[in-house]
């Protein structure tokens, strides 16, 4: 039974007696999704019924071949083992707020169910759905463990302030999950889905080839592999880039493939260390959940003025500093800087669509050392990291970039020329954590990034 709390409606139309439709987005998976559970026992109710739709449209940050391969493929899984459920997938070429009503209406569809999101671009078409159906219109958060508007009614200063609040409510949230029944009232669509056209239509950017592979049962492989090799060093390894001591499920996680309380529950389960499980319980609920909190409570996430009042002050006093190195966008780009480990992290994310966790702070923080101003930073960062990262697009990146440029979520450190308050990290202290020279042979050097 689904925790009551997991729900928002997002209008007060009552539900008709048609079809249940949920509207798959963020959460890609056919098991361990509660808003996809959510749509199938409102449909058991009124014994109609349940349509999964997909819309699909070209999304213009994220549009490479690499990462609409990852997604497409992903979601071909979720038509098979739906249909095996009895639950047509439909996927509608086209932005959802344009396809999603027309669909309804055809087939007199009688509630619509979202997954929650909290970027800007997806509350907005959440609320013109909600506008334009005269049905009931509802939010899951199948996302996170902790609903994100129960995890706190506020933006969260911190890690610090937040932690005591999602601890308390993990016993009540981090329960097991049902799993997704066949569906006895059955209903034939008769669209069917282009899965060989679709990435023409789209017209995606060429771009390597993904080195990860998709889908919810390879997600489901890649968390069991980590689980049994790599989790009981976790605590040790994270940190070193030379090293896999992360557990490589970022992408699975951004598209959904993986549930975050899925994870939970197995990593808790596991035999390994308690520093181990307690250091990636802290990343994957802590840290996973507060930039969630941080997009959905402050409309200028993505911006200097979504900084904490103390780095705002510090932008400012610090705007007319003098930079060494000034480069463009498009250096940036091809890793053309005279920083060969910056540019060997260019690389790693060119190349395997995932920079190691420890490079994307120092990689961040360097184009906010040269670049002429931080919102001018900011942009770059977001721009390569959602081209490039198969987890780009993502609440996680935004509150990395804005963590790395503008200290949110952080506290002041000693005031020095161009970072300010911002804390600040440099070459000498990479060299002191990871052999430097062993990580920029294996991405940097001798590579040209295009070629
Ligand atoms: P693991 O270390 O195995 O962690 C497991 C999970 O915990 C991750 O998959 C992620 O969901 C969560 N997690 C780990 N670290 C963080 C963190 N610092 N903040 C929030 N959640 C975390 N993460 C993304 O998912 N997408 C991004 O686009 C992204 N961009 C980033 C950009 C910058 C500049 C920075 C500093 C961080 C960024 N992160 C991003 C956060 C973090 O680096 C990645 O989540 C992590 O490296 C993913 O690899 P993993 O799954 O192997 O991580």
């Amino acid at each position: 039974m689904l925790d009551e709390r997991r729900i928002r409606n997002l209008n007060t139309a009552p539900a008709g007696t048609g079809p249940v439709v949920y509207l798959m987005q963020r959460d890609q998976r056919a098991q361990d999704n509660w808003a996809l559970l959510h749509a199938q026992e409102q449909a058991l109710k009124n014994k109609v019924p349940l349509i999964v739709v997909f819309s699909v449209f070209t999304i213009p940050s994220r549009a490479t071949e690499r990462i609409y391969d990852f997604m497409l493929t992903g979601l071909k899984e979720v038509e098979e083992t739906l249909a095996k459920l009895q639950i047509p997938f439909v996927v509608l070429e086209g932005k959802a707020e344009d396809m999603v009503p027309s669909f309804v209406k055809k087939i007199d569809g009688g509630e619509l169910v979202l997954d929650f999101n909290p970027l800007r671009r997806v509350k907005e078409q959440h609320s013109t759905l909600a506008k334009k159906l005269p049905m009931r219109v509802s939010e899951v958060d199948s996302h996170n463990i902790v609903p994100c508007w129960q995890a706190s009614p506020k933006e969260e200063f911190a890690a610090y302030t937040f932690r005591p609040k999602i601890n308390r409510l993990l016993s009540d949230f981090l329960t097991d999950i049902p799993t997704l029944k066949k569906h006895p009232y059955t209903i034939e669509v008769k669209l069917k889905n282009n899965w060989q056209l679709l990435p023409d239509n789209l017209k995606l950017e060429p771009s390597q080839e993904s080195k990860y592979k998709t889908g919810e049962t390879l997600a489901k492989k890649r968390l069991r592999e980590f689980i049994e090799t790599r989790l009981p060093s976790y605590h040790l390894d994270r940190n070193d880039p030379n090293k896999d001591g992360q557990s490589g499920i970022s992408p699975y996680l951004h598209f959904g493939q993986l549930s975050a309380q899925r994870v939970a529950l197995e990593v808790k389960a596991a035999r390994a260390p308690k520093d181990a499980k307690d250091a990636f319980l802290e990343e994957l609920i802590v840290r996973k959940e507060l930039a969630d909190n941080y997009c959905f409570y402050n409309e200028h996430y993505d911006k200097v003025a979504g900084a904490h009042a103390w780095a705002q002050k510090t932008i400012e006093e610090h705007k007319n500093d003098s930079r060494e190195h000034l480069y463009t966008k498009e250096q940036f780009e091809r890793g053309d800087t005279h920083d060969e480990l910056w540019n060997a992290m260019q690389q790693q994310m060119v190349e395997e669509g995932k920079m190691h966790g420890w490079c994307r702070m120092y990689w961040a923080k360097k184009i906010l050392e040269w670049t002429p101003d931080v919102q001018t930073a900011i942009d770059i960062a977001l721009y390569l990291n959602d081209k490039y990262e198969l987890d780009g697009g993502d609440p996680n990146g935004i509150c990395g970039v804005m963590w790395s440029i503008c200290g949110v979520h952080d506290r002041a450190w000693n005031e020095r020329e161009i970072f300010g308050k911002i804390r600040y990290m440099n070459f000498a202290g990479a060299k002191r954590k990871f052999d430097v020279k062993a990580y920029i042979e294996r991405y940097g050097k001798d590579k040209t990034l295009f070629d």
